[in-house]
């Protein structure tokens, strides 16, 4: 992991936040409850009361069993009416339920001394400066991927298929590429001209990966390509532990492949990194604005026959502008 001692603390120090945060608001909440529904805090003080005394009894040496399952009866016959009272008064059922943002681990960022996926997910924020990733995310989902962007009367030469119809499968394609995320993993390769909306679906794949608990890191090619130089001339620690992500994350994305600078040893790297992913069985989704020839033409055939073999091609076509406008809002 290559946080450093800083930024390790930084991290805690929100999972902190988030805890007391949540203590405060179910504290404010049981005050509201309370002064809503008096008889609550009778009925509260009951449950104390009954648990204390089972703990008692099982101290006095009494017979373990009898005195839980008594205790337990009367307990359960507590909270159902403490829930009726609850629901009565209109209140959600689990108001009282701290509201937090990983359920999994409870807002503390490890799940039986183990990292908890949220917070390998932070790191790889941190670290890769991903920050603005639940921004975007935000706005770049599924929910707000629009089909009538795409022109029903726009045809490629030689095609049938309108720019709509075409989105509607691609859409279909990465929703499936979610749903079977976990079972099967795979690839998808996003080919499409500038501005076609590889980007707005690769991000809506991401968006609902993430919701799974999935992790994810997000390159442009020039950006991916960067640290592949890094970590050769650098000899950089970090940077070595930077490439493990690189290898070892759910999901890698390389945005705009062909965009950027590119020399026989940066191809290799690359070659290096989808190959190494397979081997592991980590997902990967490229998006290029280059044909499968221009990709031939450009990389090695060992990347490209490697990328076509392990890869599902989803194809967006479409009258660029227009769908650059509205997807860009
Ligand atoms: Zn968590």
């Amino acid at each position: 992991m290559a946080l450093s001692n800083e930024q390790y603390d930084a991290l805690m120090r929100e999972y902190n936040h988030k805890q007391a945060r949540n203590n405060q608001i179910v504290s404010y909440r049981t005050k509201e409850l309370y002064s809503a529904i008096p008889a609550l805090s009778q009925l509260d003080e009951e449950v104390s009361k009954v648990s204390i005394s089972s703990i008692t009894a099982i101290f006095n040496g009494k017979d373990i069993s009898s005195a839980s399952a008594d205790s337990k009866a009367k307990l359960e016959g507590l909270k159902a009416r403490r829930m009726e009272l609850i629901k009565s008064a209109g209140f959600p059922v689990d108001y009282l339920e701290p509201p937090y943002d990983c359920p999994d681990c409870k807002d503390t960022g490890y799940i039986n001394g183990k990292r908890c996926h949220c917070f390998k997910q932070a790191a790889i924020n941190i670290v890769y400066k991903q920050s603005n990733i639940s921004n975007i995310l935000s706005k770049e989902n599924f929910n707000a991927f629009d089909l009538n962007v795409y022109d029903e009367d726009f045809f490629e030469e030689g095609s049938d298929v309108s720019a709509r119809s075409n989105a509607k499968i691609a859409l279909e394609r990465a929703t499936n590429f979610v749903q079977n995320f976990k079972k099967k993993g795979g690839n998808l390769l996003l080919l499409g001209r500038t501005g076609c909306g590889k980007t707005f679906l690769s991000n809506c794949v991401a968006k609902a990966l993430l919701d799974q608990g999935v992790s994810v890191i997000y390159f442009t090619s020039s950006e991916l390509f960067r640290v592949f130089e890094e970590q050769t001339f650098k000899k950089n620690t970090d940077v070595a532990d930077l490439h493990d992500h690189i290898f070892d994350c759910d999901l890698l994305i390389i945005d705009d492949l062909g965009t950027e600078f590119q020399n026989s040893f940066t191809t290799a790297r690359l070659f290096q990194c989808l190959n190494e992913r397979l081997l592991r069985n980590k997902s990967t989704i490229i998006s290029t604005n280059l044909s499968l020839e221009e990709m031939r033409d450009t990389y090695s055939e060992r990347i490209t026959s490697r990328v076509f073999s392990n890869y599902d091609v989803i194809k967006l076509i479409g009258n660029d502008i227009r769908i650059k406008k509205v997807i860009s809002k």
